[in-house]
């Protein structure tokens, strides 16, 4: 395939491709791999008395007139009939061009459904053609392409069939591998979806798993993949501090633990260990469910920075979290004599960020939100950038930190356990370590639905519980829409229970709080001095207060599954027997009726995110913000696991022994995309 002929522009008037390039069609090989959406039967007229109505068909009819009407709103009320009875075509919004083709004694062939209007069969919005009198029927299905406002499907099928006739389609793949995997040829592939030969059934082409499409998805999760790997292989290339411990800091730090190391955190520690050595940075996703134990994990890994004479920065999405972070990393490492450092919050004064510049470059561990990653704060010697909870950063935030330092190694941590097929699209670039294994002695979480109606019952649950000692979060409902209503509602919550809890400690959490009221709350809570805890969200991530055995969540319904188990996750961390009381009021959707059975059912973190992919779909999964979002436009994560699975091997094939194929693959199918995919 000759790279000009790939990037070759489309050519077309400007305005069309004005057009073109809203739908991302820039060069004619976008052409070729714009698929139809869907085909409709324009091969055979169905006279209009004897159209089925509410089914799509074709009528061929001649116009009787044409007028515009402005009541009961404007519109265009085409009258027309064939030999077998009349029909009203309708259109509510219109360009002059159609109008004037509209006029009387046009003759028309219109495509849609037909449905008994006012005055008898009537269509809204067919796509019609005019025609001359003696046109031939199509011998072939239509295809209908994904389309802007004022672009024709015509237009883009004739742009599409020329580039058809004279384009590239050559295949990527070398025929011996193409046959093992049992596809069919590229070339035959397109033509097929583009031009579905005479007889081919509507419904084998919307079914999307004829062979012709699976080529296509094939090569779409190829390019993916090929794309994320060549990002892996190029990190290489590129320089890191080689972090060798020259000191016994980690061993000493181990042996101070109040517990030993679980056999998955031994394991990702050694791998860990591994890749700072290694002259190239490192950057790896450390998974595990909540709880699993990825804190100390990192702490290790900071351990080795530091002793190799480096300095560590430890990035976490919130201040509740990053503080909580601060507070248990600096009692485990300042009685070793590792000088620990705090960066929160907008460095605003003058005077206050140079105070903070002066102890992040003299730290040797520096925690903090994205402070960190501020103008003015500047790292001596960053050896390793820890980023907790990184779906909740954007690409570009991670960027920052790395950038902080020299190509520092880089370790991400996520307790968003996602299905494989999932991960081999989203991190295929990372090197992945799953903590798949909790700490001894945690006592399994019970899990309650409860009904809106009962909520007394629960405030008496909560009372017993405070009795005996223990401690819980009370968490508000969500209102996604507006944070104003966010914060009085927990206001009210509060409220509610102080009168609710006489002679308990209540305290409230959220969101507008400043960051050194909301330390307080969290300290009081975390000594043991507030009983119950009413918060927002924001205790959703990390938050680690073992004598905590409770969670309230007020109408569980309106929250997403990854939440809800997050949120679960706060308890169950200490030798209590810990519950979750869901409360619900209905009536309850679909969706929020399966995701409060799911919660309910598993506690296993990767099991819910499965089930949660299957009732999602994998567009909201990780966010839009993972690096290496996957921009896949036919194939689906899901349905298509095992094509995913086929490309990964076949990537890492074509990269090393044809290069130069796997270069015209990236060009064809992402062209200009692949920058957003490699970020
Ligand atoms: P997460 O993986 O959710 O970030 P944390 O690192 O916060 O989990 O650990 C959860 C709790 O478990 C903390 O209180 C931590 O000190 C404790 N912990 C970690 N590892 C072990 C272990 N091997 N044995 C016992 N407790 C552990
Ligand atoms: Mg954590």
């Amino acid at each position: 395939m000759d790279q000009s002929g790939v990037s070759a522009p489309i050519r077309a008037s400007d305005a069309l491709k004005k057009k073109l390039a809203k739908i991302g069609l820039h060069r004619e090989a976008d052409l070729l791999v714009h698929l139809p959406l869907r085909y409709e039967d324009e091969t055979r007229i169905t006279p209009v008395a004897r159209a089925p109505w509410g089914e799509p068909v074709q009528v061929e009819v001649l116009v009787a007139s044409c007028e515009v009407q402005f009541r009961p709103r404007r519109q265009m009320v085409v009258r027309a009939a064939d030999d077998s009875g009349e029909i009203t075509l309708r259109f509510f919004s219109f360009y002059p061009s159609q109008q004037a083709a509209l006029s009387e004694g046009s003759r028309l062939r219109a495509f849609g459904e037909v449905r008994g209007g006012f005055f008898g069969a009537e269509m809204v919005h067919p796509r019609f053609r005019k025609i001359a009198d003696d046109e031939p029927l199509p011998t072939e299905l239509t295809p209908i392409y994904p389309s802007t406002a004022g672009l024709a499907n015509s237009a883009l099928q004739k742009l599409i069939g020329k580039a058809l006739a004279v384009g590239d389609l050559s295949d990527t793949l070398p025929d011996d591998l193409r046959q093992s995997l049992k596809l069919p040829g590229l070339a035959r592939s397109l033509r097929f979806l583009h031009t579905p030969p005479t007889g081919t059934e509507v419904d084998t082409l919307h079914a999307r798993n004829h062979p012709a499409w699976r080529r296509v998805k094939f090569d779409e999760v190829l390019a993916q993949q090929l794309s994320l790997r060549r990002a892996y292989l190029a990190r290489r290339e590129q320089g890191a501090p080689v972090l060798v411990a020259r000191d016994d800091l980690g061993a000493r730090l181990v042996d101070q633990l109040p517990f030993g190391l679980t056999g998955a955190q031994l394991r990702a520690m050694a791998e860990i260990a591994g890749d700072l050595a290694q002259p190239y940075p490192m950057q790896r996703l450390l998974q595990g469910d909540v709880g699993a134990g990825k804190t100390i994990v990192a702490a290790l890994a900071a351990c080795q920075a530091i002793s190799a004479g480096w300095q560590a920065a430890f990035m976490a999405p919130t201040e509740i979290l990053a503080e909580q972070h601060y507070v248990k990393l600096k009692g485990w490492l300042e009685p070793l004599g590792v000088r620990v450092a705090w960066l929160s919050g907008s460095l605003k004064s003058k005077a206050k960020r140079e105070q903070l510049a002066a102890t992040a470059a003299e730290a040797q561990l520096v925690v903090g939100t994205h402070a960190l990653i501020q103008d003015g704060v500047d790292f001596a010697r960053l050896g390793l950038a820890i980023v907790d909870e990184q779906h909740r950063f954007g690409v570009a935030q991670r960027l920052a930190l790395r950038k902080k330092g020299s190509n520092p190694h880089q370790l991400m941590m996520s307790a968003t356990p996602i299905p494989r097929t999932l991960a081999m699209s989203y991190y295929a670039d990372l090197d992945v370590t799953v903590l798949d294994e909790l700490p001894p002695g945690r006592t399994p979480i019970k899990t309650r639905l409860v009904a809106d109606s009962r909520r007394d019952d629960v405030v008496g649950f909560v009372k017993k519980l405070v009795e005996e000692g223990r401690q819980a979060y009370w968490v508000c409902p969500l209102i996604e829409e507006s944070e104003a209503l966010q914060l009085q509602t927990a206001q009210d919550t509060y409220t509610q229970l102080l009168a609710d809890l006489p002679g308990l400690t209540v305290g409230l959490v959220h969101g507008r709080l400043k960051a050194d009221e909301k330390q307080m709350v969290m300290a009081a809570f975390a000594a043991g001095d507030i009983d119950v805890l009413v918060a927002t969200t924001v205790i959703e991530v990390g938050v680690d207060v073992p004598n905590a055995s409770l969670m309230v969540i007020e109408h569980a319904e309106r929250f997403g599954l990854s939440q809800l188990h997050q949120l679960r996750g706060r308890v169950g961390r200490g030798q209590y027997e810990s519950s979750c009381v869901l409360i619900y009021a209905g009536p309850l959707g679909e969706i929020a009726r399966q995701r409060l059975k799911i919660i309910f059912e598993h506690t296993d973190g990767f099991e819910i995110a499965r089930q949660d992919l299957q009732i999602r779909g994998p567009g909201e999964f990780v966010g839009a913000r993972q690096s290496g979002v996957p921009l896949l436009r036919y194939a689906d994560l899901e349905l298509d696991a095992d094509l995913v699975e086929m490309a990964r091997n076949v990537a890492e094939e074509m990269l090393t022994q044809h290069p130069e194929l796997a270069e015209c693959h990236l060009q064809r199918w992402l062209g200009s995309r692949e920058e957003l995919l490699r970020s």
